[in-house]
C-alpha cells in the first residue's frame, strides 16, 4: 500500500519527536538503562533500605510487593532469573523468607543476610521462643533495624564501588532518620499508661518491638503464620484480655484478620487499625497524622503508622 502525502504529513512530527527523544540528554536513563548492577531486595522493608540508599546509582529489584505475607512467600519463576542475574541479593535472614532460604544460599557470597551481621545479643535465639530459627522481625526495633544500615552501604559499595561516597551519605543520612524515629516511638509509647501498654496482633510479630518500647506483646499465631492457631492458643488470649482489661486488639495487614474478628466477637474487646507487621503499605500512599505526613510505603512511614494505631487504641 503506497502511503499518500497527507498520510505523511500525519507521520512527519511523529518522527521529529522520536528524533528529537532519541538525541536528547540521557541523564533521565532509568537505571536498567544505564546498564547498572543490580541488586535484589526480598521484604518491602528490606527494598525501602535498600532503595534509600542506592538512590540512582543501582538497579533495585524489589521481589516482593506490599501487603505480601514473607513466611510463605512462593516466587513466579521469573524471581529464579532475577536472583541468577543480581549482582547483590539482600534479605532479612533467620528463615524469615522461610521458602526462599535454600535458593538465597546457594547464590554464594553476593548474597547478604541482614541478621548474620547484627550482634547475636541483640537477636531473639531459638531458645527463647520454641523456635527452630530465632526471630527474624528485626525491624520492630528501629535502633537494631538501624544497625543494618552500614552493612548495606558495603555491599552496594562492593557492587558499585564508584558510588562508594553517595552510599556512605545516604547511609548517613538514614541513620540519623532511623534514630530519630527511634526517640520518637519511645515518647510516644511513653503516653501510654503504663498497665495498658499490651499488644495482641494476629502473630508474633512484634518480640523485637515490644522488648525496645517497653510492650507485653501476645502474638496469637506464634512466630511464623505458616501454621493455623489452636483453639487453646484463641482462648488463652481471649482470658488474658479479659483478666488485663486490654483495651484493644490489632489484626496485621499481611495476615487474615479472620482471628482477631473471632476473639473480638468472644471477647467484646475494640478491634483497632491494622497495623503493617511483615511488609510496608503501598508505596506513595500517604497518611497525615499528629501534624506530621509520611509514606506507608516507606519502613519510617509504617512504623509510625503503627505506633499512632497503637497510642490511639491503648491510651
Ligand atoms: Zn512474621
Amino acid at each position: 500500500m503506497k502511503l499518500k502525502c497527507r498520510n505523511w504529513l500525519l507521520v512527519f512530527p511523529v518522527v521529529i519527536a522520536w528524533f528529537a527523544i532519541s538525541c536528547s540528554d540521557k541523564s533521565d536513563d532509568t537505571p536498567e538503562e544505564k546498564g547498572l548492577p543490580e541488586v535484589v531486595a526480598t521484604s518491602t522493608m528490606v527494598a525501602d533500605m535498600v532503595r534509600t540508599i542506592a538512590g540512582d546509582d543501582l538497579k533495585v529489584i524489589a521481589m516482593m510487593a506490599p501487603g505480601v505475607d514473607p513466611h510463605t512467600y512462593e516466587p513466579p519463576a521469573r524471581v529464579y532469573s532475577d536472583l541468577r542475574l543480581a549482582d547483590a541479593i539482600i534479605y532479612n535472614g533467620l528463615h524469615l523468607e522461610g521458602k526462599m532460604t535454600e535458593s538465597f544460599e546457594s547464590q554464594g557470597d553476593k548474597t547478604l543476610a541482614l541478621t548474620d551481621n547484627l550482634p547475636s545479643d541483640r537477636l531473639i535465639s531459638p531458645e527463647n521462643i520454641d523456635e527452630k530459627y530465632g526471630d527474624p522481625h528485626i525491624w520492630g526495633d528501629a535502633s537494631l533495624w538501624a544497625l543494618s544500615i552500614p552493612t548495606v552501604v558495603a555491599k552496594l559499595s562492593e557492587i558499585n564501588p564508584e558510588m562508594k561516597a553517595e552510599f556512605e551519605a545516604r547511609g548517613a543520612a538514614y541513620q540519623k532518620e532511623v534514630t530519630a524515629l527511634n526517640e520518637w516511638i519511645i515518647s510516644r509509647i511513653n503516653e501510654i499508661p503504663e498497665a495498658n501498654r499490651i499488644l495482641i496482633t494476629s502473630h508474633d510479630a512484634f518480640s523485637y518491638f515490644g522488648k525496645a518500647y517497653g510492650v507485653q506483646v501476645i502474638g496469637v499465631q506464634g512466630i511464623s503464620t505458616v501454621d493455623e492457631p489452636s483453639g487453646a492458643d484463641i482462648l488463652n488470649t481471649i482470658d488474658l484480655i479479659k483478666d488485663k482489661g486490654v483495651k484493644a486488639i490489632f489484626p496485621e495487614s499481611s495476615v487474615s484478620p479472620a482471628v482477631i474478628q473471632r476473639i473480638s466477637k468472644d471477647s467484646k474487646v475494640t478491634v483497632g487499625e491494622t497495623l503493617f507487621s511483615d511488609s510496608c503499605g503501598p508505596l506513595g500512599e500517604m497518611e497525615s497524622r499528629n501534624g506530621e505526613t509520611y509514606d506507608l510505603g516507606t519502613y519510617i512511614g509504617m512504623m509510625k503508622h503503627n505506633v499512632n494505631a497503637m497510642v490511639a487504641a491503648l491510651k
